[in-house]
């Protein structure tokens, strides 16, 4: 970035943003613990008239399980400030799959989620009788409750030609104490193994989920700004997507890493009390 720009000249752009997209992990708080300033980040986007959405690779809790969690760490949050991998993939399923048998391995909330917006779902729980030899759709999410019946049924309809969509590209989910889990992206893994069929991911860093947003806010993509620690997630997305991009230090990425990247974010700053400091009049 050109150093001899004044600071107005420099956020021009990140302050013309309307929308804000926030990663949360990493980002707001890691696990249980709130960074510094978050709240009031959030506080200033409101008393500057910017709006903003929670966004979330992770399929395997409902938009409902978060607005519990970030309201019980302090963050304001209503229905329309929450947007999931799960959500988009359910809003991606109404516009391609309409009415068609869609098979679902996924965790119990997202398959409510994926039913609350009309995808017509068939799961391993059903009996053999019920399913039928064909369906439209293969759908994987990050199945938490995942059991074999699953993996064989969904291979089973693979091989017979069923379209293969997952909610997020995620190998792992990271947990405390340096543990991960094995996330969506894995689980697709090893259905590609078996049927050499490879999947279209809907969430980050596909633009997927930056253009619903953008279409359902009439909002233009150069007007929406993302908030994130992770430069192959939150920060690829913003540039698939055409969109304004913030790497915060917080989390994931430091310096050198930002140093090392191919395509760099438009913004670096230390964390989201920083980003505050600057759409602050
Ligand atoms: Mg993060």
């Amino acid at each position: 970035m050109n150093e001899n720009l004044t600071a107005d000249e420099r956020y021009r752009r990140l302050r013309a943003c309307t929308l804000y997209l926030l990663d949360m992990d990493g980002t707001l708080y890691l696990g249980d613990e709130v960074f510094d300033g978050a709240v009031d980040f959030i506080r200033t986007l409101e008393a500057t008239g910017r709006s903003y959405i929670y966004l979330t690779n992770n399929s395997s809790r409902a938009g409902e399980d978060y607005i519990t969690r970030l309201r019980r760490l302090g963050f304001p949050c209503e229905r329309e400030n929450v947007f999931t991998s799960g959500m988009a993939t359910g809003l991606w399923m109404r516009e391609h799959a309409a009415g068609k048998p869609v098979f679902v391995v996924g965790t119990r909330a997202f398959q409510r989620e994926l039913a609350s917006y009309g995808v017509n779902l068939l799961t391993a729980s059903l009996d053999d009788k019920s399913l039928p030899d064909r369906v439209d759709t293969v759908c994987v999410g990050f199945d938490t409750e995942l059991v074999y019946r699953d993996l064989q049924l969904a291979v089973h309809y693979l091989r017979k030609g069923a379209r293969f969509i997952a909610a997020n590209p995620d190998w792992v989910c990271p947990m405390p104490g340096g543990e991960v889990l094995p996330d969506c992206g894995s689980i697709c893994a090893l259905l590609t193994a078996s049927t050499g069929v490879k999947p279209v991911y809907i969430g980050k860093p596909d633009r997927n989920m930056v253009d619903l947003i953008s279409e359902e806010r009439k909002i233009p993509n150069g007007k929406i700004c993302c908030v994130g620690d992770r430069l192959y997630t939150d920060i690829a997305v913003a540039q698939n997507a055409g969109a304004v991009s913030v790497c915060v230090l917080s989390g994931e990425s430091d310096q050198a890493m930002i140093d090392a990247a191919e395509r760099k974010p438009d913004y670096v700053l230390r964390d989201v009390k920083e980003l505050a400091g600057i759409l602050r009049p």
